[in-house]
């Protein structure tokens, strides 16, 4: 009895691997998010119009089964590295406002009258001489 049931399960798991080879079969980041995005669809499903909770979270599922089970492991892996980037940039942009508010407090931004290449000095040092780095302009800057 128990070892029918053992050989059930190692016959549908060779089944599953056999249908699983050479797919691309991998819970990424970008179908990470997928998974998430369809959650907040049914949670919102109440709130939303025209049931399109559920039509979202539908085709949020398609593409997820879609690219777990694709056989083009090199494209899912592309679309799963070039949204990665993009969450970098986003990440990044977001980073760099956050360092240029605590910048602020102790430097003083300014652009080179020449090219308008953005410069910092730190703030309370009166009148420096600036070379700018790009152009190699000289001029005066009060900080
Ligand atoms: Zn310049």
């Amino acid at each position: 009895m128990k070892t029918i049931w053992l050989q059930r399960l190692m016959k549908w798991t060779t089944a599953f691997q056999k249908f699983m080879r050479g797919r691309y079969g991998r819970f990424d980041q970008l179908n990470k998010t997928l998974f998430v995005l369809v959650l907040i669809c049914l949670v919102l499903t109440p709130w939303l119009p025209f049931q399109l909770g559920r039509i979202l979270a539908v085709i949020g599922l398609i593409l997820l089964y879609g690219r777990f089970f694709s056989k083009k492991i090199y494209p899912r892996s592309n679309e799963n590295q070039a949204y990665i980037r993009r969450v970098a940039k986003v990440k990044g942009f977001f980073t760099k406002r956050k360092q240029t508010i605590s910048d602020k407090r102790t430097y003083v931004f300014f652009a080179c009258p020449h090219c308008q290449q953005k410069m910092r000095a730190p703030r309370g040092k009166g009148r420096i001489r600036v070379t700018c780095s790009n152009c190699h302009e000289h001029f005066e800057q009060k900080v």
